[in-house]
């Protein structure tokens, strides 16, 4: 079984889903979002990374089931007492080793300890289907509803990402549907009826949506990895933020502000 890589992990994190968590940073990601704020998690191979004071560090390691579940079992405590438990995050959950991470799921939730995955929607199908059973909440990246854009600012359509939204839902998945906000990319008139009518017409069932304001953290770490700096992208205005959200309220009423 090849181990996969795991780049960072986060303890008491509070926006990866329900409680306080350990959010799991595994590396390696089957796109290239023209904004990512994590490019050390695009590559499936070690790399180094300039830390900010110049010294050079090796980004991603390997665990073993058994150290990484000791490691998330540090917090039990944590995640009894708020609702929490670990997030599966990356780079791509999905895209990684299926064999451990199926063992890695089954094990924790033996163990009583809430899973949920954070994907961007670019895997088979099947690897979803083997992880269902044992995940409490997939939190599910929509970029673009429109292909074309989808595959401008990533480099995949989004052919998989919305098949495998559409199955997740028919198979009643929990799913937190998480959309980044692009002005004048994904956030206007259109984009946003256009993503309503596709949930509507897919009757897609959703615990939730998350509207994800486009930021800027991370642009230093490109050049500290030898990259260039990508292009800026802005965020809708604070009143456009509150109109989208009126939109999709009337199909999910149930919001999570970042
Ligand atoms: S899906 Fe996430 S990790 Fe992958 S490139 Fe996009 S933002 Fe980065």
């Amino acid at each position: 079984m090849t181990t996969p890589l795991i780049f960072n992990i986060q303890k008491f994190s509070v926006h990866d889903g329900p409680g306080i968590r350990t959010t799991i940073f595994f590396k390696g990601c089957p796109i290239r979002c023209a904004w990512c704020h994590n490019p050390e998690s695009q590559s499936f191979q070690n790399e180094v990374i300039l830390t900010k004071d110049g010294q050079q560090e090796i980004v991603g390691r390997t665990y073993s089931i058994e150290e990484l579940v000791r490691e998330i079992e540090k917090d039990t405590i944590f995640y009894e007492q708020s609702g929490g438990g670990v997030t599966l995050s990356g780079g791509e959950v999905m895209s990684q080793n299926m064999d451990y991470l199926e063992t890695l799921v089954k094990t924790l939730k033996n163990r009583g300890i809430s899973v949920v995955i954070d994907t961007c929607g670019v895997a088979p199908f099947k690897h979803y289907q083997r992880l269902m059973p044992y995940v409490d909440l997939f939190l599910y990246d929509l970029k673009f509803i429109h292909s074309a854009l989808h595959t401008k600012y990533t480099g995949t359509s989004n052919r998989l990402v919305l098949e495998n939204l559409k199955k997740l839902s028919d198979a009643g998945a929990a799913i937190d549907l998480r959309l980044i906000m692009l002005n004048s990319l994904n956030s206007d008139e259109h984009s946003v009826q256009k993503t309503i009518e596709w949930l509507r017409e897919n009757m897609i069932h959703l615990a939730s949506i998350h509207l994800l304001p486009y930021h800027e953290f991370g642009r230093d770490k490109y050049p500290r990895l030898h990259r260039e700096t990508p292009q800026l992208f802005a965020s809708p205005s604070h009143d456009r933020l509150v109109e989208i959200r009126q939109q999709f309220n009337c199909y999910c009423p149930t919001f999570i502000n970042e």
